[in-house]
């Protein structure tokens, strides 16, 4: 893609690389981990005793909403690369916007 009267630099270039790679190839997700502690109810169980279950929840606003999905314990590892992904990406574009900021400040 051609942009009128700009030289796309090295470190643009570099920059977008690395975004379609990780636009094409990670998983990403939006959203962020909760911990919570809970008590199911049964009278025998150890949660009435004060040890409370941990669950692991996924956590995003969502067109106006809160959205929110139970994660496994198993899958808890997982889930925070898609995170780590999806910030990275953020990251990159926001560095992208930036650029244009500025060059649009320096015409
Ligand atoms: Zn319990």
């Amino acid at each position: 893609m051609k942009r009128q009267g700009s030289e796309t630099s090295t470190a643009e270039r570099r920059l977008r690389a690395r975004i379609c790679q990780l636009v094409e190839r990670a998983a990403m997700i939006k959203g962020s981990l909760s911990v919570r502690a809970t008590v199911c109810g049964k009278p025998s169980c150890r949660c009435a005793r004060g040890e409370k279950h941990r669950s692991v929840c996924l956590v995003a606003y969502d067109r106006g909403g809160i959205r929110q999905q139970h994660v496994p314990h198993a899958r808890v590892k997982e889930v925070k690369g898609w995170i780590a992904i999806w910030w990275e990406v953020t990251e990159l574009l926001e560095q992208l916007s930036r650029r244009q900021w500025r060059s649009l400040k320096s015409r």
